[in-house]
């Protein structure tokens, strides 16, 4: 075992001890200081982002550091509440007796961030593990080192290193910390990854959140208008050059409407990001890295190599990791860019000629993070939502239910366990404590031995009544 990293471990399980009876006050006053460090390096933040894949500063306040904020937000207003415990009913048998849920923190969480949305992906669920009491060990991904040092800075001008630590490195260095007895482990990163996580968190038997990724579809109905479609999938794909974790990952409509539809699409990333051209604007950031960008080209070779037709884009330039937003149509069901889930700026068009084909379609792979329905017409609403199963859905947009903290964000099963955000971050990181506290009088004492009639009654009464 690595020594600096169990000596950390150490110190921040005798803090633990100190964090369990910590007050809603005292635990806003860590985020307040957090929120104040963060709001002054947010600069810093924008240009760290920009150094690792391009980022535009506005992309960076709307899709980082606004999530952070309203997280952040939303634990300082909440907090004295969520931890109050909450008073459940109790059956007739235990008549006189009280029965809450507490609330508890965990002890100490690891937290593993992906480098996709370096900064927020980091910060939110630190927000949510600190305002819950745990201690934190974070370590962000080794491919965006920029913001990963400014992460470091915040970090260690926020907190001691006995309650919230960051950790920088790769694969082997997360494999060190999940060999550490933490209570939690809330790992946002592939399901290959995933897996991994899992089985290493079982040596200790670690509770896990797993924010993982998949292919989240999006089915156009027959009765939609295709300009205010193409708007918002133009939008919710190519933002972060198609490198989040909820993008839509590729469209089933039918083959009659697709040449309408494209030529929007086309409208809209002309409008979006062809000021100059794509390259050149300050809106469209890079590919993460070579090793993405060759997957990603490759993806596109092969899909036209089977059939596909090239729409809009297709082109790159390796020497800056810049691929141009790309469209393709007519995507046969076997191309390998529908083998896996894409992270880039690729959206794949599939004939599908009816709600029922798509939904068949999607049922046959693993259930998505995320699935975008566009239609007006009730009954397919309600078929899509009974005969599919994913994260979350959005009807008639992308990616929004992220935004709203009262919605639990996370997967199931391939795309996730799990779930954070809001209240849900609390009770992510937050053990639910049964605690039964008995009265005076107590009706139970007439079960006790020896058993005679009167305990054959009683248990029939509560076979009956007993709910
Ligand atoms: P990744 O799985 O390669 O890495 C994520 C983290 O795990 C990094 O910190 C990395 O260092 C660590 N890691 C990598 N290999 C490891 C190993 N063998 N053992 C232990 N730790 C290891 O993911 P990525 O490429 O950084 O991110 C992209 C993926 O994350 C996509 O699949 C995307 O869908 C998913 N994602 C999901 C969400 C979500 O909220 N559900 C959000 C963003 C990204």
């Amino acid at each position: 075992m690595n020594s600096k990293l169990y000596a950390i471990f150490a110190k921040q399980q005798q803090k633990s001890k100190e964090l369990k009876t910590s007050n809603p006050q005292q635990r806003i006053q860590k985020i307040q200081k957090l929120k104040t460090i963060v709001e002054e390096k947010s600069e810093s933040i924008e240009k760290a982002i920009w150094k690792d894949f391009r980022k535009s500063p506005q992309e960076v306040q709307l899709t980082e550091l606004v999530p952070f904020f309203m997280e952040s937000n939303d634990f300082i207003r909440h907090l004295p509440r969520w931890m109050n415990p909450k008073t459940v009913s109790s059956p007739i048998p235990l008549i006189g007796s009280t029965s809450e849920i507490h609330y508890e923190p965990y002890g100490n969480v690891l937290i593993l961030s992906p480098w996709n949305y370096p900064f927020q992906l980091a910060m939110v669920p630190l927000v949510g593990a600190i305002g819950s009491g745990n201690t934190v060990i974070l370590k962000p991904s080794e491919f965006a080192p920029n913001t990963s040092e400014v992460l470091k800075e915040i970090i260690e001008l926020a907190f001691s290193e006995d309650e919230v630590a960051l950790i920088q490195g790769d694969a082997e260095v997360a494999s060190e910390l999940l060999e550490l007895p933490f209570h939690h482990i809330f790992f946002t990163g592939s399901t290959r990854v995933g897996k991994i996580i899992m089985e290493k968190a079982a040596k200790h038997l670690a509770r896990v959140t797993l924010e993982l990724g998949g292919k989240s579809p999006v089915i156009l109905g027959n009765k939609v208008s295709f300009k205010y479609c193409a708007e918002k999938i133009a939008w919710g794909k190519f933002l972060n050059a198609g490198q989040t974790c909820i993008a839509p990952d590729y469209i089933l409509m039918n083959s009659n409407d697709q040449e309408t539809f494209v030529s929007y699409l086309k409208e809209f990333i002309n409008k979006f990001y062809a000021t100059q051209t794509i390259q050149e604007s300050p809106d469209y950031c890079r590919i993460i890295n070579q090793k993405h960008f060759s997957r990603l080209m490759h993806f596109i070779e092969n899909a036209i190599q089977k059939g596909a037709k090239l729409e809009f884009g297709g082109k790159g330039d390796e020497k800056e990791n810049y691929l141009e937003p790309t469209v393709l149509t007519h995507v046969p069901k076997d191309a390998l860019i529908m083998q896996e889930e894409i992270f880039g700026p690729i959206l794949p068009i599939i004939d599908s000629q009816s709600i029922e084909e798509a939904i068949e379609f999607i049922t046959l792979g693993e259930k998505p993070l995320a699935l975008y329905l566009f239609s007006n017409v009730k009954s397919e609403i309600q078929k899509v939502l009974q005969n599919t199963s994913s994260g979350g859905v959005v009807v008639n947009d992308v990616l929004l239910h992220f935004i709203n903290h009262n919605l639990p964000f996370g997967g199931i099963n391939h795309s996730g366990l799990g779930s954070y955000h809001g209240f849900h971050s609390f009770e992510n990181f937050s053990h639910k404590k049964a605690v039964l506290q008995q009265g005076m009088f107590s009706p139970m004492r007439f079960v006790y031995p020896p058993y005679t009639e009167v305990v054959e009654k009683f248990s029939e009464f509560l076979k009956n009544f007993l709910i």
